[in-house]
């Protein structure tokens, strides 16, 4: 799949769209979902144009994943939820019902999350 210069990150990125953004740096933007599903529900993206978690592993530099890795661990930190505790999570592609392809992690947090997947989902 290629990348998709008009999808709504990457307009965000652009400062074409508004968001409510919490960290930038070099490489990674954080923001706040626009339909929040936990009391904190925070979007990381890399700046570079990655479609999706498989694009990212694939093609960005040591130094990309390395930077976006590191940004992820400090927006977490800085949002007080470490200590509680939070939950980080990519979606790939259409079993996992990826909307936006431009590869992001969400971190989701402020509630106990329950676990992750319930036994009769297997
Ligand atoms: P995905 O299903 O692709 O992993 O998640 C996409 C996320 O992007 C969803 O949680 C959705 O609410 C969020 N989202 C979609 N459009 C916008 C937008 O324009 N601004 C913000 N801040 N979040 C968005």
């Amino acid at each position: 799949m290629s990348y998709d210069e008009n999808n709504i990150f990457a307009k965000i990125l652009r400062g074409e769209i508004p968001c409510d953004k919490v960290y930038e740096d070099e490489h990674a933007l954080a923001f706040r979902d626009i339909a929040p599903q936990t009391p904190t529900h925070v979007l990381v993206v890399p700046k570079g144009p990655y479609v999706s978690s498989d694009d990212f592993a694939e093609k960005a530099s040591d130094a990309e994943i390395a930077g976006f890795v590191r940004a992820v661990g400090k927006v977490a930190r800085d949002l007080g939820l470490v200590a509680p505790g939070y939950r980080i999570l990519a979606n790939h592609g259409a079993d996992a019902h990826q909307e936006v392809p431009h590869f992001h992690i969400h971190i989701f947090g402020g509630k106990d999350l329950g676990r992750m997947i319930k036994p009769a989902d297997k």
